[in-house]
């Protein structure tokens, strides 16, 4: 029998601020969303479209259909990159429906054994250090003594299942030196002018595959005049979890970072991945109906800012060291679409002394990273990661940026292989390279 479910009903559930029942029905279907949707480009098919997700949300809500596995998979393979939120004419808060969507759906279903442990173990990963930590220790083991060129041989490929196998390619490249945060406190150079306090949000996945673009973000941020603190409290910003609608888990985590990154007064708090910010300015709408967050909340996603808007909307020191390279750029979908910063990462690009920047020939399609996406619905994020990597490699450049560790896993993964792509090309934060023109201008004075 088909479990009946009604969207508006659940709401009062949970945390109403989410979405009105009258956003349901702003879609008028005229369809403007379409070609910008990934998921219909690749399928051409309605239900994988934004219109086609709205008009299983409205049907399930007016329990024309009950919420069964068919249904439910059309949302699944939504990435979420809210494109059809900027291509919408008629103001459809597409990443509010979809995601409250998830919440009730997850609240709601049953899931088999195996889907709740895999959640809570991933979860678990992100949100305890020291397990990532291990993790990461475990993967470069497995790399240094070769046991990794050993299971992608041919031979033992064929030992092993298809799904191990393209799981086992999804191990993504790890930094040399992991970030570790020790509640550390960097104060500004003596003689220089103090421009504000910063309240470092450092991630979590990040601090193992992209490290010196945190290493990075301090030293340009400290070059600028911003005292950097990072608190040792801070965890995880929620965003993989509330992706898979699993807002209590969000929850927790918001109220601990909203403690533990304003207990410093901080002029502002800063993140430079794309993901974590969109999530951290979203702290905002979580707390409305709750009387001891709701104010700090508020003050939180306030004065939360990409570091790229930090640094271009309060002007920073213009970079002299000349980096002689060609360059292009993958704005990752929660920088553009959902934070609606497009043009300070190129800005600083552009600002840098030596750099050719070449724009890519795309019209801002997600790389199908999509924090968890890759794995939960790997088959099309590798289609998509493959034509990104093919838009990259008809650039031209030899370095393509980012702004998110999602995206720079993804362009990695997909530019590595001698299948897509038969040439170097380095996936660097576009902090990484205003730090390295910084660098090379002290080292010559
Ligand atoms: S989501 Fe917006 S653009 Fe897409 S069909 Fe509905 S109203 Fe039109
Ligand atoms: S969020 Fe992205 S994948 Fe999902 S419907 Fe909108 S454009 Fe398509």
């Amino acid at each position: 029998m088909q479990e009946t479910f009604n969207l508006s009903n659940q709401l009062e559930k949970i945390n109403k601020s989410l979405f009105n029942e009258s956003d349901l029905y702003k879609c008028v279907g005229c369809g403007f969303c379409l070609q910008s949707c990934p998921t219909y480009i690749e399928t051409g098919l309605e239900a994988e479209s934004p219109r086609g997700r709205i008009a299983l949300m409205k049907a399930v809500n007016e329990e024309r259909i009950g919420i069964v596995k068919n249904v439910t998979d059309h949302w699944d393979l939504c990435i979420q990159c809210r494109a059809c939120e900027i291509a919408c004419p008629s103001g459809v808060e597409y990443g509010k429906l979809i995601n409250t969507t998830k919440i009730l759906v997850n609240e709601n279903t049953k899931k088999s054994k195996l889907e709740i442990l895999s959640f809570k173990l991933g979860f678990l990963i992100i949100e305890k250090k020291y397990l990532l930590f291990s993790i990461g220790y475990i993967i470069k083991f497995y790399k240094f003594v070769g046991l990794q060129s050993l299971l992608r041989s041919k031979l033992i490929e064929k030992l092993f299942s298809q799904k191990i196998s393209t799981l086992e390619k999804k191990i993504p490249e790890l930094s040399n030196n992991f970030f570790f945060n020790t509640h550390k406190k960097i104060p500004v150079k003596k003689g220089n002018l103090k421009r504000g306090k910063i309240s470092l949000l450092v991630g979590c996945v990040m601090c193992i595959t992209d490290a010196n673009a945190i290493y990075s973000t301090i030293r340009v941020l400290n070059f600028n005049g911003y005292e950097v603190i990072i608190p040792k409290p801070q965890k995880c910003c929620g965003a993989i979890q509330n992706h898979a609608g699993y807002q209590q888990n969000l929850i927790k985590l918001a109220k601990n970072n909203i403690d533990s990154l304003l207990e410093c007064n901080p002029d502002y708090i800063v993140s430079c991945s794309a993901g974590c910010g969109a999530q951290l300015k979203e702290y905002i709408h979580l707390f409305e109906h709750d009387p001891s967050y709701k104010i700090k909340a508020e003050k939180f996603s306030n004065i939360t800012k990409d570091i790229h808007e930090l640094l271009v909307r309060n002007g920073y020191k213009k970079p002299k060291g000349k980096i002689n390279s060609t360059v292009t750029f993958q704005s990752p979908c929660h920088l553009s679409n959902a934070q609606k910063i497009t043009s300070p990462p190129i800005e600083i690009l552009q600002s840098i002394p030596g750099i050719k920047y070449i724009k890519m020939n795309d019209k801002g399609e997600c790389c199908g990273a999509g924090g968890i996406y890759s794995i939960t619905q790997s088959e099309m994020s590798n289609l998509l990661g493959k034509k990104k990597a093919l838009m990259v490699f008809n650039t031209g450049s030899n370095i393509v940026t980012t702004a998110n560790p999602g995206c720079a896993i993804q362009l990695r993964t997909h530019l590595n292989n001698p299948k897509n792509i038969n040439k170097p090309i380095l996936v660097n934060h576009v902090i990484e390279l205003l730090d390295k023109s910084y660098t090379l201008e002290e080292n010559t004075q």
